[in-house]
């Protein structure tokens, strides 16, 4: 049967099907047009296992209309991953989602949580200013995983809002708010109530906490658009624009995890970046995190000293740019590995470079360190400089591991590093650097 609250064809509303019997969800005034969409804050994601594009609230909201005319009954499902019937002792969430997302999604397979659940992990205690925040209750290695949550519940960015309906006061069209707090088991129910909000100090203002609190899980299967989720513990990290940490969606366990960008100490606390992208300079950064959450960063890289800012700003733009020529770098690396009038270690030092100013600004973003390391792996690979090589692809193993949980192919790889392509291309009438 379908669960879920759905528009007939007459725009008259069928009273939905909850899958927690408490309290009464209200839809009312929902006629079946969507007139518009409203969206939710959410803070960047950059997980390598997301599809190249997510569908944006346009092309989403053209999709709802084209699916809305082939089927007027057609709407959103309100339901539970994994089912009530799957791992009785198992976390769930509630989901929103497209007809069909919930059987792609248990088709794909979810693993029980219960192997993975580390509670004892972290602790919540106050942070001075800056309300509740997660600390590390053991020491952690880059990569490792910190934490791992099934959210409260998971809601699609788009979410079409209809001619005349009741809205709050972000926008959210009631029918979803009140469904979505309904269906809720009362432990959740108590610990989204609980979470921060950063918009009004309403405590019913389910939007204000959702904007505050979500993180994006991507495009589930079945679904090309984003989706956001509130977590009980995980949505209590806080930024910094120098994150020590890094969140991303499993879709294995149907969970958020947290895991360590860099070293990180017992007691430290654990922080992500909020903002799309802390190479941004500071006042943009400060300006964004101002509007999107309310306050203004008093994080170690926005704390330096006034004359230090220029220098910070200089440093993230020049790192942007080495994201922005991403594309072009293998074109380089064979311009430079065929030219014996190039220097040898022009690739070496330039990314040396960026490896340094990374250092300087405490940056430990994944993607970018990913970039550095692997330019880096090659290079010294076609220079035949096994140690160095060895070391940057051990690198970008556990970079590629923060980012997608897995590292394996390039810990595999640094073990034989004279194995790769790479090996040796360099062609060179000078010395080699570290020859072996
Ligand atoms: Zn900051």
């Amino acid at each position: 049967m379908r669960r879920g609250f759905l528009l007939n064809g007459n725009g008259a509303k069928t009273k939905p099907t909850r899958a927690v019997p408490k309290p009464s969800p209200t839809v009312k005034d929902a006629p079946s047009i969507p007139e518009h969409p409203t969206s939710i804050i959410l803070p960047h994601s950059d997980c390598a296992s997301l599809p190249p594009r997510l569908l944006t609230q346009a092309e989403l909201h053209e999709d709802f209309l084209q699916r809305l005319k082939a089927d007027r009954t057609f709407s959103f499902n309100l339901t539970q991953i994994p089912p009530t019937y799957a791992h009785a002792l198992d976390q769930r969430s509630l989901v929103l989602c497209y007809p069909g997302v919930k059987d792609a999604v248990l088709a794909r397979g979810v693993r029980p949580m219960q192997a993975t659940l580390r509670d004892w992990m972290f602790t919540i205690s106050d942070v001075p200013g800056a309300g509740k925040g997660v600390f590390a209750a053991a020491a952690f290695p880059r990569g490792a995983r910190v934490m791992c949550e099934r959210p409260l519940f998971v809601l699609p960015t788009y979410i079409p809002v209809n001619v005349g309906e009741r809205v709050g006061p972000r926008g959210m069209p009631k029918r979803i708010s009140d469904v979505v707090v309904g269906a809720m088991e009362d432990t959740a129910r108590t610990a989204f109530f609980e979470l921060h909000n950063c918009k009004s100090d309403d405590p019913r203002d389910f939007q204000g906490i959702l904007d505050t609190n979500s993180l994006s899980v991507g495009a589930l299967p079945g679904y090309n658009g984003d989706n956001a989720a509130v977590f009980k513990n995980l949505s209590r990290v806080n930024h910094s624009c120098s994150p020590n940490a890094f969140y991303r969606w499993n879709e294995d366990y149907f969970c958020g995890e947290i895991r360590a960008a860099r070293p990180i100490a017992e007691r430290e606390e654990i922080t992500i970046s909020y903002h799309a992208d802390v190479l941004d300079k500071r006042d943009q950064r400060q300006h964004i995190l101002k509007a999107n959450y309310a306050f203004t960063c008093a994080c170690q890289a926005c704390r330096i000293p006034v004359e230090e800012r220029k220098r910070s700003d200089v440093r993230r733009g020049v790192l942007a740019t080495v994201n922005t020529n991403a594309q072009k770098h293998d074109s380089d690396f064979a311009a430079w590995a065929t030219d014996p009038t190039a220097p040898d270690d022009y690739i070496v030092q330039k990314y040396l470079r960026y490896a340094k100013m990374m250092d300087e600004e405490g940056l430990n973003e994944p993607a970018q360190w990913a970039i550095i390391s692997h330019a880096l792996a090659q290079a010294y690979c076609a220079l035949k400089d096994a140690t160095n090589a060895q070391m940057w692809l051990e690198s970008l193993a556990e970079y590629t591991m923060v980012r997608n949980g897995t590292g394996s192919v390039w810990t595999e790889l640094a073990k034989v590093p004279e194995k790769l392509e790479w090996w040796g291309v360099r062609v060179s009438s000078a010395p080699k650097l570290g020859s072996v």
